[in-house]
């Protein structure tokens, strides 16, 4: 990037900027992107990893959001169908819920809230269109236990299944980096930009520090692009008066085992929170995450889960199920925030495309596009690049509509090897479903545990990656710390706090190998992954 300059430079390697990357690239342009920490490391690992239209939008009367997000879900699954999967919501609705759903009124006595709920839902699957995963169906209250048998029968009054996708935000942001890659992008973690050279008024350059070795570059970019999430404004302030504000609305997730809440394979919403809103119970390999929390305000730079957002879910929780969950239940949890758009541009120039996110023209000449969701990031990043095509007079195209994510080609193939492997080396189902999600990639897994066939252990019990998956993410994902690995490419810590501190060592020797690190390397690389650990242990106990 610093030898050659770039078109379009991206700032920001969450899913939004990662987007942007692949469009850019996808669009012909030579496009660079860099992240001050690791890729997925701020909002887009910490979300409750649903590719979904909001149901909740719909009380709203927010039709198009939700149509927009409904497309982009059936989008998501059709060009990466190995990376997002449909999974059943169960809805139960209970005699003490008010305002189930956010319904802006329910009648008295709650007559006909059922009925209501039930056109919703179907309001929901016909805005998919053909892009439409399956149709709700209602439940009885015995079939509704079936599913989800932690719920309370006490005062369960209906219930219904409906459909949305399921996907992990880290492994998609770095799958959408990879695709950018190939199609020549430019990718840096670990590279924050500190300012920005200007001539009349326009940026010209970026000053780019590598934060693990402290060197410093000038990268000359046609166009910046700001995906930086809750630091685009800090990031517009760099290149004169900030035009957005944003307003950080912090949400909470809780992990606790499976076996404290006996649930099949479909996820629960808790229809109704004392403000309003719904709670998601979502399986997740050998776990069950509960979120989300939304809170104004807080520190974006650390975000940690309060005492009080714990004790909320567990509360709002507890008030559905059979059995009552404590803290001590609790084994993770982890906070992001949602860089939500507080006020619109002074200048007027903000164009808003729509109500999830803002494409909006910046100091210097930079864009950044904000607000959104997961789920939309294809179509932030379409808006983006149709936003500056328009600037720049060039043809618009929409070359990602239909493109297949990397692993989406050859799938069936290594889903074959996969499973021939799985007899090799004796793994089980969750091992096998999890080397899957690479889709057509896993073939490189493969090809690391045939080189070692050591590489093929899982690194804990119960939980199913292995010393394969390692290797692939310093090979394919740059994963360039003890940290990166453990916390992302691995999620260890999001499914248990403590699990990576006994294998870290063993991990770390891998990447050693891999990395070129010296002992003295790795053994520091365990000592701050250990050190980190333990930070948020202490953390945690406080506010716990
Ligand atoms: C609790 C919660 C649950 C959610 N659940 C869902 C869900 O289930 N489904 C869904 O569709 N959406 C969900 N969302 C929304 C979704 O997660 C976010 O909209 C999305 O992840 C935001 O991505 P982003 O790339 O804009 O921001 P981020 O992921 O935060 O990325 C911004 C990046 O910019 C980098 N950066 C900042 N400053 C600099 C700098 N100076 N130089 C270089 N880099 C910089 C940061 O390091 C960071 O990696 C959820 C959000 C929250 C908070």
């Amino acid at each position: 990037m610093a030898h050659e300059g770039v078109d379009v430079l991206v700032i920001g390697g969450g899913i939004t900027g990662s987007g942007v990357a692949l469009e850019a690239a996808a669009r012909g342009l030579r496009v660079g992107l860099i992240d001050k920490a690791d890729f997925a490391s701020g909002t887009s690992s910490k979300s409750t990893k649903l590719a979904h239209g909001g149901v909740r939008y719909l009380a709203h009367f927010d039709f198009a959001l939700v149509k927009e997000a409904l497309e982009e879900r059936g989008r998501m699954i059709r060009n990466a169908p190995h990376l997002v999967k449909p999974l059943g919501f169960v809805l139960p609705l209970y005699k003490h819920n008010k305002r189930p759903l956010d319904m802006p009124f329910v009648l008295p006595g709650g007559i006909g809230t059922s009925t209501i709920l039930q056109a919703g839902l179907l309001l929901y699957d016909l805005l998919a269109g053909k892009l439409g995963i399956r149709m709700h169906r209602r439940l009885s209250v015995q079939n509704a236990l079936k599913l989800a048998p932690a719920l309370k029968r006490e005062g369960m009054t209906s219930a219904f299944i409906y459909y949305d996708g399921q996907t992990d935000d880290t492994l998609l942001t770095m799958t959408v980096l990879r695709t950018a890659a190939q199609r020549g992008a430019l990718l840096a973690n670990y590279a924050e930009v500190l300012g920005f050279e200007q001539a009349s008024g326009t940026i010209t350059a970026a000053h780019i520090k590598d934060t693990l070795t402290g060197e410093t570059y000038a990268v000359k970019a046609g166009t910046i692009i700001n995906a930086g999430g809750a630091f685009a404004g800090r990031i517009e302030a760099l290149a004169g008066e900030s035009q957005i504000r944003i307003s950080p609305a912090k949400g909470v997730h809780l992990t606790v085992p499976r076996e404290k809440v006996p649930m099949g394979a479909d996820a629960v919403v808790l229809p109704e929170t004392p403000d309003n809103r719904l709670i998601f119970l979502v399986p997740w390999n050998t776990r069950i995450t509960i979120g989300t929390t939304d809170t104004k305000g807080g520190d974006i730079d650390q975000p940690v889960a309060s005492a009080d957002d714990v004790q909320y879910l567990l509360d709002v929780t507890n008030d559905y199920l059979q059995t009552k969950l404590t803290k001590a239940d609790v084994i993770s949890s982890w906070a992001g925030y949602r860089p939500l758009i507080s006020a619109a541009s002074a200048n007027g120039a903000t164009s808003k495309l729509s109500r999830t996110h803002v494409v909006h023209d910046g100091p210097g000449g930079m864009i950044t596009i904000t607000g959104g969701k997961l789920t939309t990031y294809r179509r932030m990043a379409q808006d983006t690049l149709d936003h500056l095509a328009k600037r720049t007079g060039t043809p618009i195209t929409h070359p990602t509509q239909e493109l297949p994510l990397d692993g989406a080609l050859g799938r069936a193939e290594a889903d074959a090897a996969v499973d021939v492997a799985a007899k090799r080396y004796g793994w089980n189902a969750d091992i096998v479903s999890r080397v899957k999600e690479y889709g057509g990639e896993a073939c490189h897994i493969l090809d690391c545990c045939a080189e070692d066939a050591t590489l093929a252990r899982p690194i804990v019990p119960d939980l199913p990656y292995t010393f394969a998956e390692v290797v692939y993410a310093c090979r394919y994902e740059m994963a360039l710390t003890l940290d990166d690995m453990i916390t992302r490419r691995l999620h260890l810590n999001f499914e248990d706090w403590t699990r990576g501190v006994a294998p870290a060592p063993a991990i770390a020797k891998v990447m050693a190998r891999e990395l070129g690190w010296s002992e003295a390397e790795a053994a520091e690389q365990v000592r701050r992954y250990a050190e980190a650990v333990a930070r948020e242990q202490a953390a945690s106990s406080t506010t716990l």
